[in-house]
């Protein structure tokens, strides 16, 4: 029986994809801490974890979240969080410590307290070939030379981390691709671009699906069928013309059509058609396995969900890394894919239905699905763990950019 520390950020695709696997470490009989924020703690906590609280309360998330102000907020964050974060690891001494992949402070703090530490990638992995939205390319450049001020708050965290801590296991600048000797990745091996890129230190675990609570206000198994879902995600703004126009475009090709709203007001899409339910937040999970097919945002999360279910999707990506799972998606004819400024009822009606009626796309998610499935989810990532602590990594610490041995 070990401790295992887990800290993330606060994003709900982050946080999503480690419940089943802290319930699953729980369940071995191994106690678990988790750092997080209120907006998190009952999931938490229901997961069977030990929740520990950042100072502050809720991190509030970069905004506009481009990866120059999730960079800058990230570097930020750490110094905020960090004295409180050591503090609480020395008295609950993991013995392994799973952070996210852009979650800086738990690799300082692994590094500062001399523990074995995991990453956890609820993105692809991302290496020289598969480039990270953070990495530090021209376009980041081009795009913090307009932002002098946040340049210059990067360097002061950074600065200040530097002196307080042992920051080597920082990145110079991709905050939100932070590696190290494991590094779970939530999707399967044929989803992630150029696999065979990644060393033995990336294992692609496939999507972590379960140990959510269970939302009872909302009945899924009573919908009239054939359900057709659509959400553009927790953390964009969702715009509500949008959300509109695929209610509409949807709903005289299903039974039910449930548009969840995210951080959107449903009442703000304005009057719909009876058979559209629009909800703030639905389970999802429940609700891909009963859709015919899901208009995504492409959220790796979300997408990742779908495959599971075998759902085909018609994705339109609103930035970060959805152009990148979008053309994924196509590629693997799991789906098809829309730009925002092509949307329209008419547009977005022609592809739902031929999501609907070719019959390849459905076999391009089942082909997935198997996939995703044999990938092993929560229990293949919880033996990964074990073996970790047993027997350290098969690897020495990841060069993202190397082929694999042997
Ligand atoms: N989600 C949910 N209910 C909703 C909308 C989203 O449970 O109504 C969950 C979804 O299952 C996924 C996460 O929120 O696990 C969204 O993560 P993703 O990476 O797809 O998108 P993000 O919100 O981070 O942009």
């Amino acid at each position: 029986m070990s401790a295992v520390a887990f800290l993330n950020i606060g994003m709900h695709g982050r946080v999503n994809p480690t419940l089943p696997v802290v319930a699953e470490l729980v369940r071995r009989g191994h106690s678990v801490s988790y750092h997080t924020s209120p907006l998190f703690s009952a999931e938490i906590a229901a997961a069977g974890a030990a929740v520990h609280l950042y100072s502050g309360g809720d991190q509030p998330l970069a905004d506009p979240p481009t990866p120059v102000n999730l960079v800058e907020g990230l570097a930020r964050t750490t110094v905020g969080v960090l004295p409180g974060v050591l503090a609480d690891l020395r008295r609950l001494r993991p013995d392994l410590i799973v952070h996210d992949s852009a979650c800086p402070w738990g690799a300082v703090a692994a590094r500062e307290l001399n523990v074995p530490a995991a990453s956890s990638f609820t993105t692809f992995a991302f290496n020289r070939r598969v480039s990270s939205p953070t990495r530090g390319s021209r376009s980041l450049l081009a795009a913090a030379a307009a932002q002098p001020r946040s340049i210059q708050a990067y360097l002061r965290s950074r600065r200040e981390l530097h002196r307080r801590y042992h920051t080597g296991a920082l990145p110079p600048v991709d905050l939100g691709n932070i590696r190290q000797p494991l590094n779970l990745v939530f999707t399967s091996r044929e989803f992630q671009v150029d696999a065979a890129a990644f060393d033995e230190s990336y294992r692609f675990v496939g999507p972590s699906v379960g140990a959510r609570p269970i939302d009872r206000s909302f009945h899924t198994d009573q919908l009239p069928g054939p359900i057709l879902y659509a959400s553009l995600g927790t953390i964009f703004s969702a715009d509500p013309k949008l959300l509109h126009v695929f209610a509409t475009a949807l709903a005289p090709l299903g039974g039910t059509v449930v548009v969840s709203t995210g951080q959107t007001d449903p009442a703000a899409l304005g009057p719909l058609p009876a058979n559209v339910l629009a909800r703030r937040s639905v389970p999802q999970p429940h609700v891909l396995a009963r859709a015919a097919l899901f208009i995504t945002h492409g959220g790796m999360n979300s997408v990742n969900e779908a495959l599971y279910a075998g759902v085909p999707m018609l994705v339109v990506p609103q930035g970060a890394d959805q152009p990148m799972v979008a053309s994924r998606v196509v590629a693997l004819d799991a789906g098809l894919s829309i730009d925002t400024e092509d949307v329209t009822v008419a547009a977005v009606r022609f592809l739902a239905q031929r999501l609907l009626d070719e019959p390849s796309f459905r076999a391009g998610a089942r082909t997935l699905q198997d996939a995703q499935r044999r990938a092993g989810g929560y229990r293949r990532a919880a033996d990964e763990l074990e073996r970790y602590m047993r027997t350290g990594p098969r690897t020495q610490p990841a060069r993202a950019d190397l082929p694999p041995r042997g």
